[in-house]
């Protein structure tokens, strides 16, 4: 009989508490917070009502962080202790931070040299996890100040082009910062669940995202709650900055005196953006830099900044050769990012495409807005409606194994998070260390897979082949991080390793891979046949030849002879293709040494003869 709810005399039914969880737009240029808040998921604002956090942190002397427009206030003074565009830095070694082209300004402490690369400011010295923390406490701070109540949890959004390093070194500065992580979820799919294209059956979306620093095109399928990204592609050195640049390379031009102390460039520089953003509402800017004073117009704009344009439009025509798509195949296109509100990039979109793209929620807030509408579901404010957004295993994961062959263990399509469990055994007497290679792929021979990892289980206590039994755990989270665990179960010895499988895996390498797969598919399952023949009758081989060492007193006239004549035959067969034949030899080897078999056994039983009940059901536990 179901429970009826009784309401407290006087009081309101209990509700279940409303979860406050984020989402966090952790930008290149500028960050944001969103979060429900009663239907909608809103941008959550600063104290002085701002939405955007310029991500730009600056370190005082006292001790004292400042986060967003405080920060980026004090760039033009202090400049070496004012870092923007930290993003770019994340999961990079120390000499791609040292060559990266913002280095110049900053000072670098030696002492952790081998290390983390980090940057001395005035309070100390700081590295990019660091840093990216500084700036998600700020976020916490806010959103936990604008909810007035405690986060239980985040969704942070990274590119989809993001590797394993860069995705875990996201996930520390958010654990530095006491923020926990629900989900890390990619931006473009954040993006499209933005604008609801999660709800929909089916279609081909292409996120066009250009921001302050980088730039992303992403094509996006979405079959029944399961986006897959089909083909990605973009410039991580292409953004909004570099139309600053064309701007301010143009006004430099246009100078008797250029610019040349570092403060004097900063301004300049910060003068070409607000041209640039104006440029956006109106047809022409009034240009004023000291005593110089003229104009701009959108045409000669357009003209400035032709190849930028020109190179986003390549970049998804590569998207699209990529996915074997044509423009007008994609139902819909997302604009993300502060710098797709430029119309020279607008219509240079539409053109390509030959349909208008997306543009009704405010390309800064898109990706926040969706990570938002994710953690509330993620937290469990909310249900997730007609699909739950899902990512697939796009290949499947497995392990090596004798002969070559590859044990799947999540299968292709299973849908992730997911954890799943095999135990295998040891292949020699004695054996007391594993290899476990690790592979990714839909063939049946490892040399057809991908490999992705390799790593050893040692002190396995040593004993009969096939008695130790080592379990093997896949698991892969949301993010697509894959951690295989293999362990011994009677001690409990574990190793383990962690894995993206996804790294250097495009859409075309799995188109390949599945074809080949098809193409292959007879012809592997005969080789899997063979090896499997193979491995068995090496294994009966090995183990006839250990017990004529042990127990060879037990060996009539001539047996052993028989046994060696039938072994060689086998061998024989081992070397042919056929595996009928060695099954063939395999039986005939059985039979031959079927009664020194139970020769030994009885001996055996024999030895165990006046021991208790008991300890033999122990012995055979
Ligand atoms: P994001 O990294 O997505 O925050 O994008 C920041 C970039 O968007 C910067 O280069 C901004 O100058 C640019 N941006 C913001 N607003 C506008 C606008 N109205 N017109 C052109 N670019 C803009």
């Amino acid at each position: 009989m179901a429970l009826l709810q009784i309401s407290e005399p006087g009081g309101e039914a209990a509700r279940p508490a409303h979860r406050l969880a984020v989402g966090i737009d952790l930008g290149t240029t500028n960050s944001l917070v969103a979060a429900s808040c009663g239907d909608k998921v809103e941008i959550l604002p600063d104290d002085k009502g701002r939405h955007l956090v310029p991500s730009v942190v600056h370190y005082s002397e006292d001790g004292s962080v400042q986060v967003g427009h405080e920060a980026r206030a004090r760039a033009a003074a202090d400049p070496s202790n004012t870092i923007a565009s930290v993003k770019r830095w994340l999961g990079k070694s120390q000499q791609e931070i040292r060559q990266s082209s913002q280095a110049s300004r900053y000072q670098f402490d030696e002492t952790r040299a081998d290390t983390a690369p980090a940057i001395i400011t005035a309070a100390g010295s700081r590295d990019p996890v660091q840093i990216s923390a500084d700036i998600l406490s700020a976020l916490r701070d806010q959103a936990e100040s604008c909810l007035k109540g405690k986060l239980e949890g985040a969704v942070i959004t990274v590119p989809a082009y993001f590797n394993d390093s860069q995705r875990q070194q996201t996930k520390d500065a958010a654990e530095l910062a006491g923020i926990k992580v629900l989900r890390l979820l990619n931006e473009p799919t954040a993006a499209a669940v933005a604008y609801g294209l999660d709800t929909e059956d089916q279609g081909a979306v292409v996120v066009f995202d250009l921001g302050g620093g980088t730039f992303d095109v992403s094509l996006l399928s979405m079959r029944q709650g399961v986006f897959e990204v089909l083909a990605t592609g973009g410039d991580t050195n292409l953004g909004g900055d570099d139309f600053d640049q064309a701007i301010f390379d143009w006004l430099q031009g246009g100078f008797a005196a250029k610019a040349t102390a570092i403060a004097e460039q900063v301004e300049l520089r910060t003068y070409a953006e607000k041209i640039k953003q104006q440029l956006s509402a109106d047809d022409e800017v009034a240009v004023e830099w000291s005593e110089y004073s003229g104009k701009l117009d959108r045409e000669e704009f357009r003209a400035l900044v032709k190849p930028l344009v020109d190179k986003t439009i390549l970049t998804c025509r590569r998207v699209l050769r990529d996915a074997g798509m044509e423009p007008g195949q994609i139902d819909n296109i997302v604009m993300v990012g502060g710098a797709t509100r430029m119309p020279v990039i607008r219509e240079a979109v539409a053109e390509f495409f030959g349909k208008q793209p997306l543009v009704s929620i405010d390309p800064d807030k898109a990706v926040a807005i969706g990570a938002g509408l994710q953690a509330d579901v993620l937290i469990g404010n909310k249900s997730a409606g007609k699909f739950l957004l899902l990512d697939v295993n796009p290949l499947s994961l497995g392990i090596e194994t004798m002969g070559e062959l590859v044990e799947k263990i999540i299968p292709r399509n299973t849908t992730i998070p997911v954890a799943k469990a095999q135990e295998f055994t040891t292949f020699k007497d004695g054996q007391t260390a594993m290899s476990i290679h690790v592979v990714q792929g839909e063939r049946e021979l490892v040399s057809d897979c991908r490999s992705l990892a390799r790593f050893e289980l040692r002190g396995i206590p040593p004993m009969v082949a096939g008695a130790a039994k080592i379990r093997v755990t896949f698991q892969v989270d949301a993010d697509g991080l894959l951690s295989v665990v293999a362990e011994e179960l009677s001690t409990g010895k574990k190793s383990e390793i962690q894995i993206k499988p996804s790294y250097g895996l495009n859409a075309d390498t799995i188109e390949t891979m599945l074809q080949s797969s098809h193409e292959h598919a007879k012809q592997d399952m005969e080789i899997r046949a063979q090896r499997e023949a193979q491995v068995e009758a090496q294994q009966i081989i090995d183990a006839i030849n250990a017990a004529r060492e042990s127990d060879g007193h037990l060996l009539q006239p001539g047996e052993s002879e028989r046994i060696d004549a039938a072994i060689e035959r086998l061998k024989q067969a081992i070397q042919g293709a056929s595996s009928i034949e060695i099954h063939e030899q395999t039986e005939k080897l059985n039979r031959l040494s079927a009664d020194f078999a139970a020769r030994r056994m009885d001996l055996h039983i024999k030895s165990l003869q006046g021991e208790s009940i008991n300890a033999i059901e122990s012995a055979e536990e």
